[in-house]
């Protein structure tokens, strides 16, 4: 399941989204770094057992998804 948040870098205070890609392997949690899409400068880290993705925004505010 996708779940995609919104957040501004601490950096370079632009707004981009990153989606926490919860592959719940066994294994636990563990700290994941977010990483700015612009600035390329770790954010913040979090706990999770997945993955963290960030992504850039368009003109619409919607996450620029390859
Ligand atoms: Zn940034």
């Amino acid at each position: 399941m996708l779940k995609i948040y919104k957040t501004i870098c601490s950096h370079c205070q632009k707004e981009y989204a990153y989606e926490n890609r919860d592959d719940a392997y066994a294994g636990g949690k563990e700290k994941e770094e977010i990483t700015c899409p612009y600035c390329k400068k770790t954010d913040f880290t979090k706990m999770t057992s997945g993955y963290f993705y960030s992504y850039k925004l368009d003109d619409n505010g919607n996450p620029i998804i390859n």
